[in-house]
């Protein structure tokens, strides 16, 4: 018996996608990012629905995470977003991986018949050449330029002014480089966001939905456009109620006496912690769903148990689940909820569950 588990949904995945397909019509191409273990909800099984659901791009970061879905079978064309050239300069072309180019001068030492993308710094200030656009073209000039990127900053804030910016700045180089003869296949710029919020002229012929893959949209701030992506969550966690207890009035419970009880309690001791990605600064003020009902997680969370608040649930007992991300009846807990309670971002909960924590489809 698991003491704590996730539950993934591949055919909400394949929904996610086609929604998100719909959204963006035929003439938009899909690069679904898979990074991350597929933000864990498991890299190989979900890059597995996604190439039966026609994506003809997967997107990873690093070439470890490419060669990993080469190697459980994964046909795609696969680009990978975030590592350098130079890692490994044979793996490229051994395991038919597209590299993204950060800087200029990468370019000279790739294979001549190697295609790539160049990704463009257009106001992020992150990853991405923040070169002028005649050196661009001239270090690009007859070589294998398959594709022109950026990635934006502040897509769903519609009080800022970065997206217009950075918009442009993208459209200026892609025109001077058309201009100047280079056609390069796809260009691209949307991850979420710009699908979510119906930024079209970002759209281009290829998209990089992660996120909303995954079933989650991020809510937008200022004057927010309509909202378009109707995705639902793919991905619950389970854990399983080790101990039950009846404790009094005056009870401290867990590291630090950080909970007192004030009254007579049930508590529930659950085989989930900080170990398994449950955030530590959830002790004292995260809820997850226990018998249908909320229930308070009471003191610090440990490294491997967490104790709750029972009194709600009667019938619960030792050996019985929870759900700390998902539904039980009409109760709902997502990772953005958790990530609101724990004051992080509901990216960071779903790829901070530790792979000690095993998944089973559904
Ligand atoms: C992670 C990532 C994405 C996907 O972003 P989501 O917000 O998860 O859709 C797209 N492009 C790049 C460059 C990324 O790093």
């Amino acid at each position: 018996m698991q003491r704590t588990w996730l539950e993934v949904s591949l055919d909400r995945i394949a929904l996610n996608y086609r929604m998100i397909q719909r959204t963006v019509g035929s003439g938009v191409q899909l690069m679904p990012v898979v990074k991350a273990d597929a933000y864990r909800h498991g890299a190989t099984a979900v890059s597995q629905v996604l190439e039966h659901e026609g994506a003809q791009w997967l997107a990873v970061s690093n070439l470890e995470e490419g060669k990993a879905l080469r190697e459980a079978g994964i046909r795609t064309r696969i680009l990978v977003m975030a590592d350098r050239v130079d890692t490994d300069p044979r793996a490229w072309k051994e395991f038919r991986l597209t590299p993204v180019v950060h800087d200029l001068s990468e370019i000279a030492t790739l294979d001549a018949d190697l295609a790539y993308h160049l990704k463009i710094d257009s106001g992020m200030g992150r990853l991405g050449t923040n070169a002028g656009i005649e050196e661009i073209i001239s270090c690009v000039k007859g070589t294998r330029l398959e594709g022109l990127m950026t990635h934006f900053a502040s897509s769903a804030n519609f009080q800022s002014e970065q997206t217009r910016r950075q918009h442009e700045r993208f459209e200026a180089i892609c025109s001077a480089v058309e201009n100047s003869g280079i056609r390069p296949a796809y260009l691209h710029e949307a991850s979420t966001n710009p699908l979510h919020f119906g930024q079209a002229q970002c759209w281009r012929n290829l998209v990089r939905p992660g996120y909303a893959i995954y079933g989650y949209v991020s809510r937008g701030k200022g004057k927010v456009p309509d909202e378009l992506l109707d995705v639902s969550p793919a991905l619950s966690w389970k854990a399983r109620i080790l101990l039950v207890k009846e404790i009094e009035a005056g009870t401290p419970v867990g590291y630090g006496a950080q909970f007192v009880a004030e009254h007579p309690m049930r508590i529930g001791i659950l085989g989930v912690g900080y170990a398994d990605g449950l955030p530590h600064r959830l002790g004292n003020r995260g809820k997850l769903i226990a018998g249908g009902k909320l229930a308070n997680i009471l003191g610090a969370v440990s490294m491997d148990v967490t104790t709750i608040d029972l009194s709600a649930a009667p019938n619960l007992k030792a050996g019985d689940s929870v759900t700390l991300l998902g539904q039980e009846g009409d109760v709902v807990m997502d990772a953005r909820q958790m990530a609101r309670d724990a004051g992080t971002i509901a990216y960071s909960i779903l790829c901070g569950i530790s792979t000690r924590v095993s998944r089973i489809y559904v």
